[in-house]
């Protein structure tokens, strides 16, 4: 369990922006690794977590670390057929090989997981238009526990989703147009697994249930009009669904050590994620002071007591409304750029930011427990 606690002054994370879900020519995205890291470092990212589907086959070729000043961190896709996809990330030792796709979904985020991996499962309440002649791929078996954590907003998946005969046109050529957030059950759910247990550890096992974005970045390639149009180019998906990790310094040069702290920060759930497209979230923040004076920070814990309340504060960069909940049901709400709110009640408190009426920051929880008798 991480326990961002600590006395003085309240931590100013170093906040480290990348993308996670990326496909490339090593199964069926477009891009090179060396043009996707030369995109992501277009678009200002520090990192990318690759994910061809069921293959390592990048890293086994040499193509993981430090490209166009990127930390390419290179994991895959478990891919069945009908769905049950999960992104899987780790060092040598957590991933040696992909893993069958033929084995049973909650076996293989067990595996992955007690190898010391993380399990992520991708895009869960995948749905889509019949029109465009694809199946969606959602998550089947919702009673897993016990799993790093769920892809909760799938750029390409919400894409996909909004897509109709009537607008494709509109929504090929404006990456990010009216996108709705993750579904209310994918919340719905991830907030289930969360909710703290007096005891210690979450509903959904001993850990934190992390939530990410993914891009699910392809740079798919089309005819049409006696043209080949690449859909959603990669330097530009970059500039839509971003994770930003919350780490204790910039990340070293070293690329294995830039990969554990990466990977790190990623099952520890210190990170929010957020759509760049209504604007950029660094700088956002989200903290609380406990009685005692103890500080944590996002994905960590503190005591809480009807008598030593926890003040919860949030920071925006930016004009938004500020959402405010606990084991996901609404606390509060503001449209000021800075809001603080003391908890009384145990929970795992999150938060969630709009901008011009769309959804555009989630943050993982503060988790606040009542003190051990
Ligand atoms: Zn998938
Ligand atoms: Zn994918």
């Amino acid at each position: 369990m991480t326990v961002t606690t600590g006395r003085g002054a309240p931590p100013e994370p170093y906040q480290s922006p990348g993308a996670l879900h990326v496909h490339s020519v090593f199964s069926d995205g477009t891009g090179e690794i060396d043009e996707i890291a030369a995109a992501a470092a277009d678009a200002g990212l520090e990192w990318i977590g690759m994910t061809d589907h069921d293959t390592l086959e990048p890293r086994y070729r040499g193509f993981e670390g430090v490209r166009s000043g990127v930390h390419v961190v290179v994991g895959y896709e478990w891919t069945p057929r009908g769905g049950d996809h999960a992104l899987m990330y780790g060092d040598d030792g957590a991933l040696p090989a992909p893993l069958e796709p033929t084995i049973a979904p909650r076996e293989a985020l067990r595996i992955v997981c007690e190898g010391g991996g993380l399990a992520f499962v991708a895009h869960p309440d995948e749905q889509r238009h019949a029109f465009t002649g694809l199946p969606p791929f959602p998550w089947h078996d919702w009673s897993v526990t016990g799993f790093t954590g769920i892809e909760l907003w799938n750029y390409m998946s919400e894409w996909v989703e909004r897509l109709t005969p009537r607008n494709r046109i509109y929504h090929a050529l404006v990456a990010g147009a009216g996108l709705q957030g993750p579904t209310a059950r994918t919340l719905e759910w991830w907030d289930r697994l969360d909710r703290p247990l007096p005891g210690g550890g979450f509903a959904g096992g001993e850990r934190l249930t992390v939530g990410v974005s993914g891009v699910d970045a392809h740079a798919h390639r089309v005819r049409f009009l006696g043209r080949t149009w690449t859909i959603f180019p990669y330097r530009q998906v970059f500039r839509t669904f971003v994770n930003v990790l919350l780490l204790e310094a910039p990340l070293p040069a070293d690329a294995v050590a830039a990969r554990a702290m990466i990977l790190h920060a990623i099952a520890a759930g210190r990170l929010v994620f957020a759509n760049r497209r209504l604007g950029e979230p660094l700088g956002a923040s989200f903290s609380g002071l406990a009685a005692d004076g103890t500080h944590v920070g996002i994905a960590g814990e503190a005591p809480v007591a009807t008598d030593a309340p926890v003040e919860l504060r949030v920071r925006t960069p930016l004009h938004a409304e500020i959402v405010l909940r606990r084991d996901g049901r609404e606390v509060v709400r503001s449209r000021d750029r800075e809001l603080a709110w003391a908890a009384r009640a145990p929970g795992a408190y999150r938060v969630e930011m709009r901008r011009f009426g769309e959804p555009w920051l989630y943050t993982n929880p503060i988790v606040l427990r009542e003190p051990a008798p």
